[in-house]
């Protein structure tokens, strides 16, 4: 089955026995009545598994080309369900460009715990190296990075990964399987922010863990069960709906998201554009082979390096929304330093580029002429 088909049918035979339904039902119920003890159709209790939540997860399973998928109620809670795979004295490299909220998981639980994580640059995969000893378990990263938009070669960190035997997860949350497929490039894990392009139309927060190596999804979904983090079936529901047309947006955000990046990177106020279609970013040769295009995510800086600037600029956007998240059908702008960023200290986010002056924008499906109408008078004030 080819991706587009996948997103529609991939994992989805047989999801509703009882009628035929063409969409998996929303089994809004806790538990399942057995004939005797132990005797049941699959399901027992909505934590350990519920079927509108297997429909989703074998799709997400499907569409990243892996074999086993689990829907949690947050992206965090998916991360959070994957540290838990770790004990105390292990540790784990991660990229120092990150989701804020993965960074606040990391340093303000998880290090409490006993994990050590080391946070470095990933643009050339070999740094990796000089941090790894015989207790590094995993190395995690996030590429195209939230919100630099570096770009880190996925096979090249894996071939590390593999030749030391430590774990490989990757938060695909901003290219998604449509652009990119770790696993097909050698990562072990791959994590979403179900709430962003996955779910599509902001209207629901949950997160996504796919495998392909049985005896680590056999892992995981003890913790899934064991920790309860689940995602409930109504929002599972919506999640498979929304990949129903993931490739159709992720198509669209891409197209709007070039048209957003060269009329930045041409503005006089606009100091930098960081988005991995340029020729002159720095990995964009490493972009262009482990993606299929650039996505919707823009960043740039303007000329006066200020809060205020920046701040008056997402106040006056019109058709773009100043909002936190992305992902959705909609355009949002959003302040990096005040707003998802804000939990990594200054000089901790200032070292990754993420200065007062940066804005992000989350470029949605709209008429590229009114978008770039916005930001022109955004700009203009
Ligand atoms: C939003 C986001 C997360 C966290 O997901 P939630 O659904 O908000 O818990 C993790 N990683 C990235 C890249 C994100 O954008």
């Amino acid at each position: 089955m080819k991706f587009n088909t996948k997103t529609i049918h991939g994992g989805q035979e047989n999801t509703d026995p009882a009628y035929g339904a063409v969409m998996p039902p929303i089994y809004q119920t806790s538990t399942y009545s057995q004939t005797t003890p132990g005797a049941h159709k699959g399901f027992e209790y909505s934590r350990s598994a519920n079927p509108t939540r297997t429909a989703l997860e074998n799709s997400l399973a499907s569409i990243e080309n892996g074999k086993y998928g689990l829907a949690f109620g947050s992206g965090l809670a998916a991360i959070d369900a994957i540290l838990k795979l770790f004990k105390p004295g292990d540790e784990i490299i991660s990229t120092n460009d990150l989701y804020g909220g993965s960074y606040r998981l990391f340093t303000s639980i998880f290090k409490d715990f006993g994990i050590k994580f080391h946070f470095i640059g990933m643009e050339n995969a070999n740094d990796i190296e000089n941090y790894i000893n015989e207790n590094t378990k995993l190395i995690w990263t996030e590429t195209p990075t939230n919100p630099m938009m570096n770009i880190i070669d996925i096979e090249a960190v894996s071939k590390i990964a593999k030749k030391h035997k430590i774990l490989l997860a990757v938060d695909n949350t901003f290219a998604t399987a449509y652009l990119q497929q770790p696993l097909d490039l050698g990562a072990d894990i791959v994590m979403h922010s179900a709430t962003k392009y996955l779910g599509g139309h902001s209207d629901v927060v949950m997160g996504s863990v796919v495998v392909k190596d049985e005896e680590l999804a056999e892992k995981l979904y003890f913790i899934q069960n064991a920790s309860g983090a689940i995602a409930g079936p109504m929002d599972s529901f919506l999640v498979l709906r929304g990949i129903k047309t993931l490739h159709l947006r992720m198509k669209r955000h891409s197209e709007n998201g070039r048209a957003v990046a060269e009329f930045l990177n041409s503005h006089p106020k606009v100091e930098k554009v960081y988005w991995p279609g340029f020729e002159d970013h720095p990995n964009h040769e490493i972009a262009k082979k482990q993606m299929k295009d650039f996505g919707g995510m823009v960043s740039f800086t303007t000329k006066e390096n200020s809060m205020k600037d920046a701040v008056k600029f997402v106040e006056n956007v019109k058709v773009f929304t100043l909002a936190e998240s992305l992902g959705g059908v909609e355009s949002l702008a959003g302040h990096p330093a005040s707003m998802t960023h804000a939990s990594i200290p200054k000089e901790e986010r200032e070292k990754t580029g993420v200065v007062d002056s940066l804005i992000r924008l989350s470029v949605g499906i709209e008429d590229e002429e009114d978008l770039i109408g916005d930001l022109k008078q955004a700009l203009r004030s």
